[in-house]
């Protein structure tokens, strides 16, 4: 062994000791750390610069001391209370450990040949199939992400598809299909993206018109389209979109789906947790009728990147797409080992984390965190009314608060808007109804009623200063 990872080892309860008293202190700082610090790394010409890999040693520690000088200083408060980019949830106490052990257990989860990972993930997804109002109709999978989760459902429904045309596209290719037409109202970005990787193409998809002032499709211009296509289509429904929060008509969707014949998808990436709180719970009515569900879990859940769950109906076709038929993983069966399932081969313990929040706070716990949230939005939402220079764009229907200027607003004055206010709460740009904007996303289950009163108070002065 190398000297110094015998070293390492040797002494390897005391450097997981000094890790964890980083990460402690990592975490105490972080309503002081600048949300999103501004700093430009040196380069190599440097004297703080990169060490050369040739001359990188000195074990655990060595790596520790650079990563505290050089890079965790720059690191933004993701994990903190304002930083309200994206949708960007936090992670518990209890999925941060989960987390640690995941590294510290470092399964491969894929198999019955090493079966304890595998049956951990599946009770997991039995738990968030309860949790968003699924029936045992849905099986699950765990996946990295959001737009991974959506790229397995429409994987299944392009083989799906298939079934319908009578070809099978795992087997003879997506020129088997001919032209698809994936319809939608206000997808997100990763649809497309995940319709370039399938191989049907990011034009496969067709914007629906939505409801007037709504990111909600219109389901009479929908039934319009359905009615017109000469073939069977996937659509995708939106339940939780980026800017404004809004939902599909799920219930109708499925409804129409008896008449047509569609493939029903769901991106109810955070939409979801709303089955979490009974003010909110009818938006999500009748998910459990969808044919694929994507949930991100790194968001609202509060888990660590990276974790999304993929539901659907039909597990048989999705084993079709991602079957990894090989003499040493042995016969498929009827209950297909996690490798035949997802993109992916080896994968972590990813459900650790998830297994770990659900068993530590339960229903109970997560219903408080997303209450929580849509409350900090709504006062958020308010503040946002009550400052003159502002204006809201879209009511504050669940977690997001969607706001432009009342005058002159550019998209440079919204940015300088945004990074003015950066060290105290961050928030990303976005263009909703022909304006540029900003949005601040509430999904961690750090943020407080003061943290918004501390960046209601930010904002105000950050619009001040701009002279708005
Ligand atoms: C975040 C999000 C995605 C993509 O999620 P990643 O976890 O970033 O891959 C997809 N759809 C919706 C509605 C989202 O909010």
């Amino acid at each position: 062994m190398h000297p110094e990872l015998a070293a390492d080892l040797d002494e390897l309860p005391i450097l997981l000791e000094e890790t964890r008293q980083r990460a402690v202190a990592f975490l105490a700082g972080l309503d002081d750390r600048p949300v999103v610090p501004v700093r430009d790394l040196p380069g190599p010409e440097s004297e703080s610069g990169p060490v050369p890999l040739g001359a990188a040693s000195g074990g655990l520690r060595a790596a520790l001391a650079e990563f505290a000088e050089r890079w965790e200083p720059g690191l933004s408060a993701s994990a903190g209370p304002r930083y309200f980019g994206f949708v960007t949830g936090g992670a518990t106490p209890a999925a941060l450990a989960g987390d640690w052990l995941t590294a510290a257990a470092d399964q491969n989860s894929n198999s019955s040949l090493d079966p304890t990972g595998q049956q951990l993930e599946r009770e997991t997804v039995g738990w968030l199939r309860e949790l968003f109002g699924l029936s045992p109709a849905h099986s699950g999978t765990f996946v990295s992400g959001a737009t991974m989760s959506n790229t397995v459902g429409l994987a299944i429904a392009r083989e799906w598809l298939g079934e319908r045309l009578g070809v099978q596209v795992a087997e003879d290719g997506v020129g088997a299909l001919g032209q698809v037409r994936v319809l939608s109202g206000s997808a997100h970005s990763s649809v497309a993206k995940a319709l370039s990787v399938l191989g049907l193409g990011r034009t496969a998809l067709r914007v629906v018109p939505t409801l007037p002032g709504r990111e909600a499709v219109d389901v009479a211009a929908l039934e319009r389209e359905l009615a017109e296509a000469d073939g069977p289509c996937v659509v995708v429904a939106n339940a939780g979109t980026v800017n404004t929060v809004d939902f599909d008509d799920l219930t109708a969707l499925a409804a129409l789906r008896e008449r047509y014949g569609f493939w029903l998808h769901v991106d109810a990436a955070f939409g979801a947790f709303a089955a979490l709180a009974p003010e909110h719970a009818h938006l999500v009515a009748g998910l459990d009728l969808a044919d694929s569900v994507c949930v991100d879990l790194h968001k609202w859940l509060n888990v660590p990147y990276d974790s999304a769950v993929q539901f659907t109906r039909r597990p048989d076709l999705q084993a079709r797409v991602f079957q990894n038929a090989a003499a040493y993983l042995g016969p498929m069966g009827a209950h297909p080992d996690l490798v035949h399932l997802t993109p992916e081969n080896s994968h972590r313990l990813r459900a650790l984390a998830a297994w770990f929040t659900l068993r530590a706070y339960g229903r109970a716990g997560h219903r408080e965190i997303v209450e929580r949230c849509v409350a900090g939005a709504r006062a958020l939402g308010e503040a946002v009314e009550g400052i003159e220079g502002l204006r809201l764009l879209a009511p504050v229907r669940l977690n997001v608060v969607c706001f432009t200027l009342a005058a002159d607003a550019t998209a440079e004055r919204l940015a300088a808007l945004a990074s003015e206010l950066a060290g105290e709460a961050f928030l990303t740009p976005t263009r909703y109804a022909g304006a540029p904007a900003l949005r601040a996303a509430f999904s961690s289950w750090r943020t407080t009623e003061a943290d918004v009163r501390r960046t209601a108070t930010a904002l105000a002065r950050a619009v001040q200063k701009l002279g708005a």
